[in-house]
């Protein structure tokens, strides 16, 4: 039998909803009594809390398991979390021995009984995914950033032919109303001033009859909080009220990541994205109708099985007629179990080079220059931490962007700025007087 541990450390790779379901482990292990230590920092548990949308992601979980062995030889009790866990399961620890613990996203909650069977010898592995039950077993939240992440909902039924999530996930599941207002409002009780709400289709949360744009206009009533965003939002998901809520909730912030994944009908219908470009773009017109001065941000996949020079032509036309203000774009990774890894015509990995590169170029220049549309716009700025410069400090303004300002305002507090200068992946602002104000 092993001496108890007394201190841990959790790393997140990947999404947002990683990063909350992190947050909620590192709540838990407080709760048993172990403290925390800081990301070098040696622990006596290691919790790893992987992603597995792309091969990449997935080789990294094993790469850093290898890395936590000691040199005088022993090692931390090491707990494979989150999505990687998930699809492996108990083959996992065929294929790294030194992993003690596997415990998959809808299982977590059991952290705290699993290291005691691995204290006692055990190496549990916990794959299960009852409804959302986790939520109820986990502790109040204690405390929040100023931006803090909020999931309402878990899983997926779209089955897009390349992507994990609809198994590593599991079924589409929206947390009830309630519960979702009662932990928005702890947040905020406990310093957030921003929600993020978030889920793999967050547009599809529903309960009891309730859609999202109803629970928006929910939060937005909360006291202290001032801002709300919500991520990640399918296409065919973005009903007419959640549009008419970006119009008339203020807290409702104008920023929007709606991934297209491909600007060619036929590779969408391919991806079984049930979408096509028409109809994405008219919802984009629409969002703008609503709300002029939203940032549009998406999500593509370069290379997906099939995809031509035309089909790839056909995505850089739709970031410039989007204009994104800011987007990801990756290479298409094969994933086992999923359609279109076993579909012909896999792209080469030098074509795929070279079209992320052409489709970065494109992206970043429109980022840049709605970056600049904004240059000489008075906005509120959301400070999130100090900056590398003494009397500096970092927000993010309505838009998303990062902005740097001289302050020394702490964390939480909300700026008046005018924006003065733009770069590609940042901001330049200037705090106005209370007096011009
Ligand atoms: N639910 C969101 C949607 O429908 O767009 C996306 C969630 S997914 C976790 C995040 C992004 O990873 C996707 O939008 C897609 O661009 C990318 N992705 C998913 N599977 C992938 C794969 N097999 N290869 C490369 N990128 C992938
Ligand atoms: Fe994956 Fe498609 Fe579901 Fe998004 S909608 S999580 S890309 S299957």
């Amino acid at each position: 039998m092993n001496a108890p541990p007394k201190t841990f450390r959790v790393k997140s790779f990947g999404c947002q909803m990683n990063v909350y379901d992190g947050d909620r482990i590192a709540e838990l292990l407080t709760e048993q009594g172990l403290a925390s230590v800081g990301d070098g920092d040696d622990a006596d548990v290691v919790v790893l809390n992987t992603c597995h949308i792309r091969e990449k992601a997935a080789d990294k979980a094993y790469s850093d398991v290898g890395r936590l062995k000691r040199e005088d030889g022993t090692r931390p009790t090491i707990a494979l979390a989150g999505c990687v866990a998930q699809a492996e399961g108990a083959e996992a620890k065929k294929r790294s021995p030194m992993i003690d613990i596997v415990v998959g996203p809808q299982a977590y909650h059991r952290l705290p009984q699993m290291l005691a069977q691995s204290a006692l010898g055990g190496r549990p592995v916990d794959t299960d995914m009852p409804a959302i039950s986790k939520f109820a077993s986990l502790p109040e939240r204690r405390r929040a950033n100023p931006s803090a992440f909020l999931t309402v909902q878990e899983g997926c039924d779209k089955f897009c032919t390349y992507c994990v999530v609809p198994y590593t996930r599991g079924a589409e599941v929206s947390r009830p109303f309630a519960d979702i207002v009662a932990e928005a409002r702890r947040l905020a009780d406990v310093g957030a001033r921003e929600i993020t709400l978030l889920g793999q289709n967050v547009n599809a949360w529903e309960h009891e009859g309730r859609d999202l744009a109803d629970l928006i206009r929910a939060v937005a009533e909360i006291h202290g909080i001032e801002r709300i965003r919500y991520t990640t939002s399918h296409p065919a998901d973005m009903n007419e009220a959640l549009i008419a809520a970006h119009a008339d909730v203020g807290k409702l912030m104008p920023y929007l990541h709606l991934p297209v994944q491909s600007g060619s009908d036929s590779i969408l219908a391919a991806m079984n994205r049930s979408h096509s470009t028409e109809s994405y773009l008219r919802t984009i017109e629409k969002v703008r109708e609503a709300r002029p001065d939203m940032a549009i941000s998406g999500d593509f996949i370069v290379g997906f099985p099939g995809e031509t020079e035309e089909d790839f032509e056909a995505t850089l036309h739709i970031v410039d007629e989007v204009r994104y203000a800011s987007a990801y774009s990756f290479k298409y990774s094969p994933r086992p179990g999923t359609p279109a890894a076993a579909m012909e015509d896999q792209v080469p990995g030098e074509i795929m080079d070279e079209r992320l590169q052409r489709l970065h170029e494109r992206i970043d220049r429109h980022r840049l220059a709605f970056n600049r549309s904004k240059v000489g716009t008075r906005t509120q700025l959301l400070v999130e931490r100090p900056g590398r410069r003494l009397g500096q400090v970092i927000g993010r303004s309505p838009w998303l962007q990062s902005v740097h300002v001289e302050s020394d305002a702490p964390p939480g507090t909300m700026l008046d700025v005018m924006l003065t200068s733009a770069g590609p992946n940042s901001m330049s602002g200037a705090v106005r007087t209370a007096e011009a104000a």
